[in-house]
């Protein structure tokens, strides 16, 4: 299933693919980075919605290339045929758009696989949704994931809705700035900081890669995402690059493309009460030039850290208290609970049970029957 490219610095000799077809579930790295890997002339199945973020991710990132293969788009419960299975893809709720589980029907029976998903955002239809198709087609095998499959969960999530009220009791108690970090491609909590700026007479600023990727997703219409170049609400952050002057040439051609809605940090040092400004680990230093009021507020988005010597974690401790600012942690989740997924797999009824995507495989074992914990290099059949 390797391409020539990349066997070419191991010992492993090339084979030409046995392999007819690649569905990718959705664009997270942890999925679509392994497309990199694959020989081009295996083609790939991915949905309309992941097929645009893979193109911005290759335009904007500079270190994705996921190679010259024959693509295919699908959407929610298309029928692919490879050979002698069919395919259908069924929409699930994540935290990134356009994630999707699959259910292949084969002679023997239908096998279901989950991709990641979750129950408790805003999307939770998409999920009943696939729920529903995976009980109906009484799988002989279910692939499921297991991200929270965990004894006790240490890390505190909220619903997606809890994200977005707690935010917005942080953004209306205060006349200060606020800032917020979330995962880039984590379109439900932007709409939601979104949302909260909105409400509070407030404007959000964003990247140009954020401008970038929400244009780019405009061409997706089940998405319904503002368009950055004509929603006055979003205002677009420039950094200081090269000259230092804010030229245009300072910029990669994508960038510019946004220049009209351009803020630099003295428009932000002067508007603080008016904005709320997404701000990554790799922007804090531009805190230095924008010069927070000291009593600002801070939302961290995102996962708290798994361990308690974290460097990122404490770099950014480092920034906040430096500028003395209000650390909140809210964060929603992309995948559902243990209770979640005991309920969800006990629904469907599956005759067995494949755990994937998790530490803790026995787990399942304790919770639902038939339950086949796998191992290296070994073949199931079913
Ligand atoms: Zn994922």
């Amino acid at each position: 299933m390797y391409s020539k490219e990349m066997l070419s610095s191991t010992d492993l000799p090339y084979n030409e693919p046995e392999i007819d077809a690649v569905f990718l579930s959705h664009a997270h790295f942890d999925h679509v980075t392994h497309i990199q890997f694959l020989d081009p002339k295996i083609p790939i199945y991915v949905g309309v919605g992941t097929k645009l973020l893979m193109e911005s991710l290759e335009e904007t990132s500079g270190f994705c290339n996921y190679g010259e293969h024959e693509c295919h788009k699908f959407r929610t419960k298309h029928k692919i045929i490879i050979d002698d299975i069919t395919v259908e893809p069924v929409h699930v709720d994540h935290s990134i758009p356009a994630a999707y589980g699959f259910i292949i029907h084969t002679s023997e029976g239908s096998v279901v696989y989950t991709g990641d998903l979750r129950m408790h955002g805003p999307r939770k239809d998409l999920t009943e949704d696939f729920m529903e198709e995976a009980e109906d087609c009484e799988p002989i095998a279910l692939i499921c994931e297991g991200t929270r499959m965990v004894d006790v969960e240490k890390r505190k999530n909220y619903s997606e809705d809890q994200v977005k009220q707690l935010t917005d009791n942080v953004v209306s108690s205060t006349s200060q700035m606020v800032f917020a970090m979330r995962y880039s491609r984590d379109l439900d909590r932007f709409r939601s900081f979104y949302e909260v700026a909105k409400k509070n007479g407030r404007q959000i600023v964003i990247s140009p890669k954020t401008a970038y990727l929400l244009s780019k997703l405009l061409d997706d219409e089940h998405l319904d995402l503002p368009d950055p170049l004509k929603d006055n609400c979003i205002l677009v952050y420039y950094k200081r690059k090269k000259s230092g002057l804010f030229d245009e040439r300072d910029y990669y051609p994508w960038e510019r493309k946004f220049m009209n809605k351009m803020v630099t940090h003295d428009h932000v040092h002067k508007n603080q009460s008016k904005l709320l400004m997404d701000l990554d680990f790799y922007q804090f230093t531009e805190l230095i030039d924008i010069k927070p009021k000291p009593g600002s507020q801070f939302v961290h988005s995102m996962s708290e850290p798994f361990s308690e010597e974290d460097i990122e974690d404490e770099v950014m401790r480092n920034w906040i208290d430096h500028f003395e600012i209000h650390f909140h942690q809210l964060h929603a989740s992309g995948h559902m609970n243990k209770e979640q997924l005991v309920q969800a797999i006990n629904h469907i009824q599956p005759k067995r049970v494949f755990p994937v995507h998790t530490e803790n495989q026995q787990l399942f074992k304790k919770y639902c029957n038939n339950v086949q914990v796998l191992e290296r290099e070994t073949q199931y059949l079913l």
